[in-house]
């Protein structure tokens, strides 16, 4: 599913191609991808806005209009097409056309149906009706001692749980967080508790590194996931471990696969520890 890197590249993307049109009436095909408001009031609101400013917090991408924010989550399967050549041919799983007074659009389509569109008044509104329990953007709004602080009120929680936890930091999924863990040698079991003061400095250097990676490759495509233009990004193709459950790391050991956190994680036994010498003792 999209992640941070994702969905900063259709942002970049989209900056240039939609900034200042203005957006004529919109074709729900699907109303339920509207979460707020109902799909008249969305309808009415949206239509002879313009676009003044494009930007994200964590998974969710917030386009900012004259009278308004308009913000899309693309969840699984959710991707933003923009084109000039109208409605994109055979595809069933459109939910929704964003068309432009100039004839260009954007078209919302998402096979698993669990994206979402909401329309806000304001800043606050927009903390109140989506942003309430996202955590700061890890990428933007995260430096290192905002990032210990963080860390230091979740001691018994396991890194992997505390990297997907959108409520702690927004913007990292499976596939980013299994390898930012692998970057940095950490088994994606241990506890924040058990980090020392330079495997916490490596962590987040690591995370600041493989988050930027995934944006100057354009993100990672396995199936679904395409940029603005409908372009697959190409980060699939660099990474260590996510999806290569046998295949050798860098060491020689085969990397494994195991549940963490309810979650399919790739790791390598030989390059991430799983218990420090302290909690052994213990
Ligand atoms: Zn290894």
């Amino acid at each position: 599913m999209p992640e941070l890197p994702e969905v900063e590249t259709i942002r970049r993307e989209l900056v240039p191609l939609i900034s200042g049109k203005i957006f004529a009436s919109p074709l729900l095909h699907m109303p339920s991808a509207i979460e707020y408001p109902d799909s008249e009031q969305f309808s009415a609101a949206l239509t002879g806005q313009k676009v003044l400013n494009i930007g994200r917090k964590g998974k969710y991408l917030i386009i900012t209009l004259d009278h308004g924010i308009l913000i899309v989550h693309l969840r699984m399967t959710g991707n933003l097409l923009y084109t000039e050549e109208g409605p994109p041919e055979k595809d069933r799983y459109l939910r929704l056309s964003f068309p432009f007074n100039d004839g260009s659009a954007l078209y919302f389509s998402d096979m698993r149906r669990f994206g979402r569109v909401w329309l806000v008044a304001d800043d606050h509104e927009l903390q109140e009706k989506v942003l309430k329990r996202v955590g700061p953007d890890i990428f933007d709004e995260m430096d290192l001692e905002k990032f210990i602080a963080l860390l230091g009120r979740r001691e018994r929680v396991m890194l992997k749980a505390l990297l997907l936890n959108q409520g702690f930091a927004a913007g990292m999924g499976n596939i980013y967080t299994d390898e930012c863990l692998f970057r940095c040698g950490i088994h994606p079991r241990r506890r924040v508790s058990t980090l020392s003061r330079s495997e916490v400095e490596a962590l987040y250097k690591a995370i600041r590194a493989v988050l930027n990676e995934g944006i100057e490759h354009g993100g990672t495509t396995f199936r679904d996931y395409r940029n603005a233009r409908g372009t697959a990004g190409d980060y699939q193709s660099k990474l260590a471990v996510y999806g290569r459950k046998g295949e050798r790391c860098r060491c020689g050991s085969p990397i494994e696969k195991t549940t963490v956190a309810g979650r399919g994680t790739y790791f390598c036994p030989l390059c991430q520890v799983e218990w420090t010498a302290t909690e052994k003792e213990t």
